[in-house]
């Protein structure tokens, strides 16, 4: 009786000690099986980051590659003034006309200018005239950042030839918008540099915000008029003027 007592008590001990085995057991595999639920949650949160990644690659890689000046500080307002229009067509030179290379190279400043963030306000849309009252006004109520109106150079002498900027009276930021546009046209376009100087013409003048009317070339000059018409030689000014407003607003930030 006795022994069956102590057998007894022992193997209810024993019970004990396995019982207590098995619930370190199963509390270690429920440990093990959270670990591993949260590694696998992990796995996929990082799966989700490196897709994400991947795809904000591709969409920069198809906009155009280099960071954008939106991603630093919201988007600028740009308004972009391509001169004379309709009836009014500027000066010309056998085919090519101021309105046409003004618009041209305006359409070109538009698209680079929006693939750096940037918002375009053109101030002429078409092939309409529109007064210099009606362009003053739609820049001010839009609060642009910057303006640039753009025209050709014309002179008796036909042998004048080059591109020159001109800017804002009195306001410093408008010279060095002036100063980085006419620098980064003269690089781009390879035409002679007229530099750059304050101007009193109604677009920078009227208007509130910094602003330049840049001359891109002589259309009184026979070999610059064809250029003026070229698509490629319009891009080349069309790049420089997006790149000096481009340097404008970094340094301006
Ligand atoms: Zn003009």
């Amino acid at each position: 009786m006795a022994r069956n007592e102590r057998e007894q008590e022992m193997s209810s001990a024993e019970r004990r000690r396995r019982m207590e085995a098995r619930r370190r057991r199963q509390r270690e595999q429920e440990r093990r099986r959270k670990k591993k639920l949260m590694l696998l949650i992990g796995g996929g949160v990082a799966a989700l980051v490196v897709v994400g990644l991947i795809i904000f690659a591709v969409i920069k890689l198809v906009s155009g590659g280099s960071a954008t000046i939106a991603s630093k500080s919201g988007s600028f307002v740009i308004a972009i003034d391509p001169g004379h229009g309709g009836e009014d067509v500027g000066k010309s030179n056998g085919g090519t006309s101021e309105k046409q290379v003004t618009m041209d190279i305006c359409e070109k400043l538009k698209v680079m200018l929006e693939g750096q963030g940037c918002q375009v306000l053109m101030l002429r849309e078409d092939d309409t005239r529109i007064s210099k009252e009606d362009r003053v006004q739609k820049a001010n109520e839009a609060q642009a950042d910057l303006l640039v109106s753009v025209h050709c150079g014309y002179s008796e002498d036909s042998s004048s030839s080059g591109v020159v900027s001109y800017y804002k009276e009195s306001s410093k930021q408008s010279a060095n918008l002036a100063e980085m546009i006419e620098t980064a046209v003269v690089k781009e376009s390879g035409a002679l540099d007229g530099g750059f100087q304050e101007g009193s013409y109604h677009i920078i003048s009227d208007t509130e915000m910094p602003a330049v009317l840049i001359e891109v070339g002589y259309i009184s000059n026979g070999d610059e008029a064809v250029s003026l018409a070229d698509d490629s030689y319009q891009n080349d000014i069309a790049k420089g003027i997006a790149k000096g407003i481009i340097m404008s607003l970094e340094k301006n930030e």
